[in-house]
């Protein structure tokens, strides 16, 4: 299914467009003449023209693979230069993980993030750690280098086959976030090249407005060159507990003790099933658990229940060496005692760090063989206030949703007062949120051929309207609208202060025009 091409402001739902379009001879001339260390491909535009939501097919003209930040910055001053002679937009490109086309650039130029590899990755040790990294670097390089000193990022996404620049022009939330924030909390400085061409170096004390604007800023203000991500100590070893509830009211008041607590677990999330009898079958895909006789025979006998998954961090040498009241494992087992789960869903094991936090690509490797990795993804993921949480659970898990057999429904509050207030991400306005993630995959019916896309948009749809009949205060996470007016209302008050700054670092708005947020001025 492809659809929909960027309008002025109300945009159509229709329309696809599978070829490329040819390439007026004075741009592709303006283009082809350009100094550049990298370089710049007109023929292989396909594989830029899709993300991993895989439901829209929109080509660029051109691609550029740059070499230096130089590159980025001349090709950013000739379309500005061109200005309203042409139409072209530019989009970085981190691994195009993007659901609904936020990293293309219809007829314009994708720059694929990936080529960009300097700086190395450089680590800095001391009293307060760092890694100096390219925006177009995945996060599990980062992971397997800083691993090599003992040192990790703290803040991380499940999923770690994501670029730099991605998760950072969004949030990067996990199950880490409650303690250090998401991953835009946990930078200590930025280059970016700005929507007139600049090269620009940014932090909290330099150029703070630009630094911020770019933390959460939809790829709006700037293309991120280079990050410098805050490190701390990297553990061993992972306790990775899972324990269910068939009460939500218990589950969520213990995942609330559990991110308000000090010296607790290192990692709260959890997630939802709605209606299947294969739960634990589906936990093997990535969870392990030592009692897998006990787990295999546990039937969830079709009920909606609520799996809470915990982490404590360790380190093998405390097992022999620091005394047992110390020793982490036995403090998880204090705090396991402290919450209200059915006492015979505990199910755990001990895992490396890295193998936890790389657990998501166990998965897409088993779906990829299955043909199931590149297949639409009506992806959903919402923050609702905690205020709202019980009523909204209650009515989507109940009523809206018959099954999540499409794929996992995940939920995990975070704690508000650990995060930046000054980045353009747009939260709820509660101290305590949760996330709530519906990552579903429209996967075709071998018999009859037909797709379920419509029926899980429709139901995407129905949680919407729910959240707005009942005025939930919801904002969308990874969010999608089709107009400016409901983007404004996205942004609220925060809305003139991003479009002043739009206007500030990307005054004919050429960049990022995958988010349908500003039209470019002809
Ligand atoms: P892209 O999709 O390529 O780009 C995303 C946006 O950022 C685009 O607008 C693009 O133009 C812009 N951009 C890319 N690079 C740069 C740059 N260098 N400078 C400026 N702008 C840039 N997110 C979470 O927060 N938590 C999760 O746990 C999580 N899990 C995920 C699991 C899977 C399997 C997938 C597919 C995604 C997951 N995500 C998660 C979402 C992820 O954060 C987004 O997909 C994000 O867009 C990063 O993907 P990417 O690096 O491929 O970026």
């Amino acid at each position: 299914v492809l659809s929909c091409i960027p309008g002025r402001t109300n945009l159509c739902s229709n329309h696809s467009v599978t070829t490329p379009i040819d390439l007026p001879p004075d741009i592709r001339s303006s283009l082809d003449s350009l100094d550049l260390e990298g370089y710049i491909s007109f023929n292989d535009v396909h594989n830029a023209s899709k993300d991993f939501g895989n439901r829209y097919q929109l080509p660029p003209l051109a691609i550029l693979h740059p070499r230096s930040v130089s590159d980025i910055s001349t090709m950013v001053r000739r379309i500005v230069h061109l200005g309203s002679t042409s139409n072209l937009t530019v989009a970085a490109r981190g691994h195009g993980h993007s659901l609904q086309g936020q990293a293309l650039a219809h007829q314009g130029v994708v720059i694929n993030m990936e080529s960009l590899r300097s700086p190395d990755i450089k680590i800095h040790k001391g009293k307060q750690p760092y890694v100096d990294v390219s925006g177009g670097e995945s996060w599990i390089n980062i992971l397997r280098e800083t691993l090599k000193y003992g040192l990790s990022p703290k803040s991380w996404t499940d999923y770690l086959h994501l670029t730099v620049g991605g998760t950072l022009s969004n949030a990067g939330i996990s199950g880490q976030a409650f303690k250090y924030g998401p991953q835009i909390n946990n930078v200590c400085q930025l280059e970016i090249v700005t929507g007139k061409g600049e090269v620009m170096t940014c932090s909290e004390k330099q150029n703070s407005e630009l630094f911020y604007s770019v933390l959460g800023g939809l790829g709006q203000f700037g293309i991120i060159t280079r990050a410098r991500i805050a490190l701390g100590p990297a553990p061993h070893m992972v306790k990775w507990i899972r324990v269910l509830y068939s009460d939500f009211s218990a589950f969520s008041r213990d995942q609330e003790h559990l991110i308000t607590k000090k010296n607790g677990f290192d990692y709260v999330e959890g997630f939802v099933t709605v209606n299947r009898t294969d739960l634990l079958d589906n936990w093997r895909s990535s969870f392990s658990p030592n009692d897998s006789i006990g787990a295999s025979q546990f039937k969830s006998e079709g009920k909606t229940l609520y799996c809470l998954e915990i982490v404590k961090y360790f380190n093998t040498e405390e097992v022999n060496s620091v005394p047992q009241e110390r020793f982490p494992l036995q403090e998880t087992e204090k705090l396991l005692s402290e919450l209200s789960y059915i006492p015979s869903t505990l199910f755990s094991s001990e895992v490396p760090y890295i193998e936890f936090l790389d657990r998501v690509h166990i998965a897409e490797i088993k779906l990829r063989a299955k043909g199931l990795w590149e297949v639409p993804h009506p992806w959903l993921n919402l923050l609702i206030p905690k205020s709202s949480i019980f009523e909204f659970a209650t009515e989507v898990f109940n009523n809206i949703l018959t099954s999540n057999n499409n794929g996992p429904i995940l939920i995990y509050p975070v704690n508000q007062s650990k995060w930046n207030k000054h980045t353009s991400l747009i939260t709820p306005d509660e101290d305590i949120f949760y996330l709530v993630a519906f990552l579903p995959s429209a996967v075709p019916n071998p018999n009859s051929g037909t797709s379920n896309l419509e029926y899980l948009l429709r139901q995407n749809q129905r949680v919407l309207n729910f959240c707005s009949a009942t005025n939930i205060n919801v904002k969308q996470y990874l969010p999608h609208y089709e107009t400016q007016r409901e983007w404004r209302s996205h942004f609220g008050n925060r809305w003139e202060t991003f479009a002043k700054r739009k206007h500030t670092y990307d005054p004919l708005a050429i960049l990022a025009p995958g988010h349908r947020i500003f039209q470019k001025a002809t």
